[in-house]
């Protein structure tokens, strides 16, 4: 099984009927997320990919263990989360079937399904509903927006 791990282009050519899996490092930080206030944080990303391939159509399911980063919603520093979301797709060149807003169509003769839509899908749903750079950020100072994590400023007095 072929994937192109910047493009997340699945090779369609390369799989077999039936059961396919394999394992592909992605080049996360060259992958064009779109996601707003989030990107990938450097470090080393792993797809588990296992695609059912029956008559027409390409059943993916998948894990990505990935980190990614988002602002802390407190001090807008860089917060880290994974990706916990399990990756579904479906292709199907199958032109009869009905519309089904989850089905990707491909043409009969197509090579190439993509798989971003599904993976940016994942981390979307992953994002933490209040990222936080760790546990306990104090956050900026409201008045002069010090950041409270490296120290007071003259709206905080010790102990506050
Ligand atoms: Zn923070
Ligand atoms: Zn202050």
């Amino acid at each position: 099984m072929l994937l192109d791990c910047a493009s997340l282009l699945l090779d369609l050519s390369s799989l077999r009927q039936g059961s396919n899996s394999g394992r592909f490092e992605l080049d996360t930080v060259a992958i064009a997320w779109g996601i707003d206030d989030v990107r990938p944080a450097p470090m080393k990303a792993v797809l588990d990919l296992d695609v059912s391939f029956r008559d027409q159509s390409f059943i993916c399911r998948g894990r990505l263990a990935a980190v990614f980063e988002t602002p802390c919603a407190r001090c807008m520093a860089p917060a880290t989360f994974r990706v916990t979301e399990p990756i579904f797709a479906v292709f199907s060149m199958d032109g009869s079937l009905e519309e089904d807003p989850s089905i990707v169509k491909i043409p009969r003769n197509g090579r190439f399904a993509s798989l971003l839509d599904a993976l940016r899908e994942a981390v979307i749903l992953s994002l933490p509903g209040l990222p936080l750079c760790r546990e306990d950020c104090r956050g900026l100072c409201h008045v002069c927006g010090a950041d409270l994590n490296e120290g007071t400023c003259e709206h905080t007095g010790p102990g506050e």
